[in-house]
């Protein structure tokens, strides 16, 4: 046990499952799983991916890891990739990370498509130390709000199902996502408040379905405000994230009509976040959004 907020679990695959032809689910266990913190919601981790040249055991896990690891010549620093904790079992030891199977374009795709049972890898979670939502949560939504809108693409959808399993079942809101296939749609768990927009995409019609979809929704959900300039976010060069809080942590409002978080390819979540703030008028304190990822860069 530790008293960090975070920390490396070293684990090993026990179970592949395929959920949705796009949905794969990794179980792993480790020896301290029973400390890994799962403070809920979007948590989201680092998974770090040995390869031939850098095993796990390059992986520098000490305080000063990010610079060390940095420093590292390429070709022997082990890739790390951001995912979302789906499940965690304290008493089995035991973690479900559900990862996106497309085309093998960088080191998560390659790993998901060779995986075998026994295979072993590290992930950087927060530990049970840790509390609140400072610690890689970002869906901080006001005390009160007459509505939730939950945005994304594949991607996000993690994310989103286990936002709808830890809400109240008093809570309202929507569900708009983007996903490859339309058997894909059966990955998303049900909430009695929650409608559920899903639709899914040619290689072509990237981002269609959210871009006409989202503002139907909005309308429904939110009246009408004083739209607000947004400044624009060069997403080749600048990172795609805003997630509006309080110096503490805390939702940066108290009450708002509609809560928006939105996630995925940053491109799409960049146009819909200028939709929902400049035209619909929606309190940008109220609207998280977040390039998970970025269409022909890789993520680090
Ligand atoms: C907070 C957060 C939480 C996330 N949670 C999850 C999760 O739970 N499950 C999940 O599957 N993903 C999740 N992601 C997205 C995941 O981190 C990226 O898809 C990641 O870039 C995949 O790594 P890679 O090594 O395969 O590709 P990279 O090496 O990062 O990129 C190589 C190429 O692949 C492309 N690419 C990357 N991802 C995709 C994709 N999904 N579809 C098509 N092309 C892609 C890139 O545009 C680039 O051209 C999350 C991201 C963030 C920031």
């Amino acid at each position: 046990m530790t008293d960090k907020p975070y920390r490396f679990f070293r684990v090993r695959l026990t179970a592949i499952s395929d959920l949705t032809p796009s949905f794969r689910r990794f179980t792993f266990t480790g020896d301290d799983l029973d400390d890994y913190g799962d403070p809920g919601f979007d948590q989201r981790i680092k998974l770090i991916f040995p390869t031939v040249t850098a095993p796990l055991e390059a992986m520098p896990t000490g305080d000063d890891w990010y610079a060390q690891w940095r420093e590292l010549p390429s070709d022997t620093r082990p890739h790390i990739r951001t995912y979302t904790t789906r499940r965690v079992r304290h008493d089995l030891r035991e973690v479900d990370v559900d990862m996106v199977v497309h085309d093998v374009t960088g080191p998560a795709s390659q790993w998901i498509d060779d995986a075998r049972i026994g295979d072993e890898l590290l992930i950087l979670a927060p530990s049970t130390a840790a509390t609140g939502v400072s610690f890689g949560i970002d869906f901080v939504p006001p005390e009160r709000t007459d509505a939730v809108l939950l945005v994304g693409d594949e991607t996000a959808a993690p994310a989103i199902a286990v936002i709808l399993e830890q809400l109240p079942p008093e809570a309202r809101g929507h569900v708009v996502l983007e996903l490859p296939e339309p058997a894909d749609a059966a990955y998303m768990p049900t909430h009695p408040g929650f409608g559920m927009s899903i639709g899914h995409r040619t290689a072509d019609t990237r981002h269609d379905f959210l871009t006409t979809t989202v503002p139907q929704v909005a309308e429904r959900l939110a009246p009408g405000g004083t739209g607000a300039d947004v400044e624009e976010i060069d997403i080749d060069t600048q990172l795609l994230w805003e997630v509006p809080r309080t110096a503490k942590g805390g939702a940066a409002l108290r009450s708002a009509p509609l809560y928006a978080w939105l996630a995925g390819e940053a491109g799409g979540i960049k146009a819909l976040r200028r939709h929902l703030v400049s035209e619909r008028g929606v309190d940008r304190r109220a609207v998280a959004f977040m390039g998970y990822w970025r269409l022909g860069r890789a993520e680090m």
